[in-house]
Parts: structure tokens; C-alpha cells; sequence
């Protein structure tokens, strides 16, 4: 998701950060190509215009170019007034308590996810122990009351279902049966068009007055850009929206409508839909997704998944040893091991400042670290301390007992002497912290 418009932010960037000065020009040409970027994304026109005059405004002034590291401020500008585009904060679902019935209505065009999405919050709300009815009122679309029937057994969410044409008698029943067997939460499918029209906007305000919702989401297929947006804006003034889920985030998604929605409709994003699954539905993070589409990485995810394996201590430890040099062969094969822990590779690369989708499983060469790995346990512990006790009998004894060739024991110290002094060079500056982040995901190693 948001490879593309990712690629063509950092081609932005790439002229501008990390210059020690940069001026005025520098300035206006990374504008220039990020309202190019926008507009390809299908951002609205609108909301580019302001986003690139508000940014230029801010960043040509003398604050930014005279300042330290001018590149990184221009970045942090644009970010932040991403971020601000994308909504600022996190937006929560309100929910009633669970004394109180809470109905969730989902709106949206045909085929736009609603029905997946409805069985999403429920398996998602199932989870955080809410006690959930699914309502089938999508009369209109074919299967779609068996879709929800099929979808609701799999997560074990009831669902209530009526041998009716009229989506009000529907949630009236549903209704009357949630307050009656004690549900707290009730999650209503509706039925759409393939276009808006008037027979159905009034259909859905009769149901809308009938289930009288705490929340009412539409549901918007982020694939179609700027018309998502319309649609939201007409929903809202028909209906009346409290926010929006985009389904098919994890499609090819250029990123147009999560960018324009908040600043073209008021409404927030809630959730983002990443795949067909029960479990693919997403809490949106603004400031996570604006530092994805500028490929500063999702350092937030990076570093919650990477706690779980590595501890504060242990970062610092890293961090000393490597700015003096006592960094081993045993260090490297703890890194190996713990970035196994952490799970995907690719994952995690694609979280990581500058190259964010850059990296493809098959570069990473996964087989050639189980290789290495063995190779590393087949070392003394006295060797992986000091890998220049590793001569030609202990390098045959090694590839022997790992099952590879010495030519390959080789490749692998050779790349070790490199990254050491790599290494060297990268603590030497200020990026030692940023450093020992990058070792915390492993990515050194490679
Ligand atoms: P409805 O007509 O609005 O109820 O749409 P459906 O729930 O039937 O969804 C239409 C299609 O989109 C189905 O094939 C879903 O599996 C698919 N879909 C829905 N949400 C997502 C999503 O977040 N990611 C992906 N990849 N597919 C989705």
C-alpha cells in the first residue's frame, strides 16, 4: 500500500535532507515535485493547493534554512502538516458502556466492504469483550444476508436475519431481541447502490430514525480516490456520518482519499481495512501513515514490536559497544536470532526510514541467514568473541560443522570485518541512537 506516492516523497527528499544548507530554490523544487506527488495520488485539488502554499510559507523562512540541519526541518514541516491532513489524533469508536445499548450503522456504495467490515468490528468489539448482534439489513444486494449469516458463524457473533423486503422491520426485530437477550452491541449491514440515489437515502433515514446509532461509519473503498470523498460528503449531508472506515487500504492504494477526507469533509477516518480477513481492520494512526507515504518508516510499530524482544538496557549496550569497537561475532549472532523473533523481515524493513518499500523478500536473502546462523553456532564461544583466532583449520572445522564450505565461513567474516567498520563509521557521528535502532531490528546484519 502507498508505494507510490512513498517513492515519489523521497525522490522529494532526496535532493534536500541530510544537506548541510540548502536555499531557497532547493525549497521550491521539492515542492514543486510533492505537489506532483499529491496530485498523482489523487489528492484533491483544493487540498493540495493549501497543503503546498501553507508549507512553502513556513519552510522558506530564514527558521528553517539557517537553521542546524535545514533538510530534516523541511521533512518534520511536511510531515506535520501531514499528519494534520490525515486528521491529527487517533479517533476512537464512541461506544456507550456496556449497560447501555450502543448500535453501530454502516453505510456505504455496493461493494464498498460493508458487509466484510460489519463482521470486522464484530469479531474486533467480540475481542475487547463487548457482546455483539450483527443485523442484516442489506435486502438489495444478492447473498448479502447469507454473506453476513456465513461471516457472523465463523467469528461467533450472532446475527439477526428477517424473511422481509423492508430493512425497518429489520432492525425494529433486531433491536427488540438485542435489549431482550442482554446485547451491548449492535452492528447494522445496509444496503447500497451501485450509485447514490434518492429511493435509498431515504430508505436509509427511516432505518437510521428506527436504530437511532451512536456511530454511523461509512464505508469507503479507499481504490477510488477523490470520488470516496464525494461520497462521504453526500452521505453526511443525507444521512448524517460520524466517520469513515477505508476498506481496501492494503489494495493498491494511491493514497488520495485518506489524504482529502478529513480536510474536504470534517469526518474522520476511524479505521482503515487491510485485508479480506476477520481480523483485517486497522485502528488509523495519522502520524504512523504520514511517516509511511514519506518514507521516514513507521518507526512507532518498529520500536513497539521491537520492545517486545528488546529491552531499553540492552540498546544502550549495543550502542556503547559498537562506538568502541568490541561489537562480535557473538553480538551478530544474537542479532540474528532476535531478528528472527521479531518476524518478517520485510516487515520490519519496510518500517525503516529510507527504505520504506525499497527492499524485496528475495534481496534480503532469508535462506543465507539460516546459513549464517549455523555457521556462527558452530564456532567456539572464544572465537565469536575474537574472530581473528579464526584461521584456515578453524574455518574448515566451521564450514564442517555447519554443513556449508569454507568459502562461505569466509564470506561471512569478510561481511562481518565490513559492517564493523561501518559501524565505526556511523557511531562516530550523532546517529549513534538512530543506530542502535537499526540494530535492534537487524538489519545491520544484512
Ligand atoms: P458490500 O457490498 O459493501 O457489502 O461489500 P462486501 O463486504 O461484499 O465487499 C466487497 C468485496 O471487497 C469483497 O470481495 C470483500 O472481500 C472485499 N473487501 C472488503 N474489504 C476489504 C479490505 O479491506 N481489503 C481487501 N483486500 N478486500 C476487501
Amino acid at each position: 500500500m502507498l508505494e507510490k506516492i512513498t517513492e515519489k516523497f523521497v525522490d522529494a527528499f532526496r535532493g534536500i535532507s541530510g544537506k548541510a544548507s540548502i536555499s531557497e530554490k532547493n525549497v521550491e523544487d521539492a515542492i514543486e515535485q510533492i505537489k506532483m506527488a499529491l496530485l498523482e495520488a489523487d489528492v484533491n485539488l483544493r487540498v493540495v493547493r493549501r497543503f503546498v502554499n501553507s508549507t512553502l510559507e513556513e519552510a522558506r523562512g530564514e527558521k528553517v534554512l539557517r537553521s542546524v540541519s535545514p533538510g530534516q526541518q523541511f521533512v518534520k514541516i511536511v510531515h506535520d502538516k501531514m499528519v494534520a491532513l490525515l486528521g491529527d489524533a487517533d479517533q476512537d469508536l464512541n461506544l456507550r458502556g456496556p449497560d447501555t445499548l450502543s448500535v453501530i450503522l454502516l453505510l456505504g456504495l455496493q461493494g464498498s466492504g460493508k458487509t466484510t467490515t460489519a463482521s470486522k468490528l464484530a469479531y474486533r468489539l467480540k475481542a475487547k469483550g463487548r457482546k455483539v448482534l450483527l443485523v442484516a439489513c442489506d435486502l438489495v444486494r444478492p447473498a448479502a444476508v447469507e454473506q453476513l449469516s456465513v461471516l457472523g458463524a465463523q467469528i461467533g457473533v450472532a446475527v439477526h436475519t428477517e424473511n422481509t423486503k423492508d430493512p425497518v422491520v429489520v432492525a425494529k426485530a433486531a433491536l427488540a431481541r438485542a435489549r431482550r437477550e442482554s446485547f451491548d452491541t449492535v452492528i447494522v449491514d445496509t444496503a447500497g447502490r451501485l450509485q447514490i440515489d434518492d429511493a435509498l437515502m431515504a430508505e436509509l433515514a427511516r432505518v437510521r430514525d428506527v436504530a437511532d446509532p451512536i456511530e454511523s461509519l461509512l464505508v469507503a473503498d479507499a481504490m477510488t480516490g477523490q470520488a470516496a470523498v464525494d461520497i462521504a460528503k453526500t452521505f453526511d449531508e443525507k444521512i448524517g456520518i460520524t466517520g469513515v472506515i477505508l476498506s481496501k487500504f492494503d489494495s493498491d492504494t494511491r493514497g488520495g482519499a485518506a489524504l482529502s477526507l478529513k480536510s474536504v469533509t470534517g469526518k474522520a477516518i476511524k479505521f482503515i481495512g487491510t485485508s479480506e480477513r476477520p481480523d483485517g481492520l486497522e485502528p488509523f494512526h495519522p502520524d504512523r501513515i504520514a511517516s509511511r507515504i514519506l518514507g521516514m518508516g513507521d518507526i512507532v510499530s518498529l520500536v513497539e514490536k521491537a520492545q517486545t524482544v528488546y529491552d531499553q538496557k540492552e540498546a544502550e549496550d549495543l550502542a556503547k559497544k559498537l562506538s568502541q569497537e568490541t561489537f562480535s561475532l557473538q553480538d551478530y549472532l544474537e542479532q540474528l536470532q532476535k531478528m528472527k523473533k521479531m518476524g518478517s523481515v520485510k516487515s520490519m524493513l519496510d518500517m525503516l526510514p529510507g527504505l520504506a518499500g525499497q527492499v524485496s523478500e528475495d534481496q534480503l536473502d532469508l535462506e543465507g541467514m539460516k546459513y549464517e546462523e549455523a555457521i556462527l553456532q558452530s564456532m567456539t564461544r572464544k572465537e565469536r568473541q575474537n574472530y581473528l583466532i579464526i584461521g584456515p583449520s578453524r574455518r574448515s572445522r566451521i564450514a564442517k560443522g555447519s554443513g556449508t564450505s569454507v568459502a562461505e565461513v569466509n564470506r561471512l567474516l569478510k561481511k562481518f570485518e565490513k559492517s564493523r567498520a561501518m559501524m565505526k563509521k556511523m557511531t562516530s557521528s550523532k546517529g549513534k541512537a538512530a543506530m542502535a535502532k537499526y540494530m535492534a531490528s537487524g538489519a545491520a546484519g544484512n
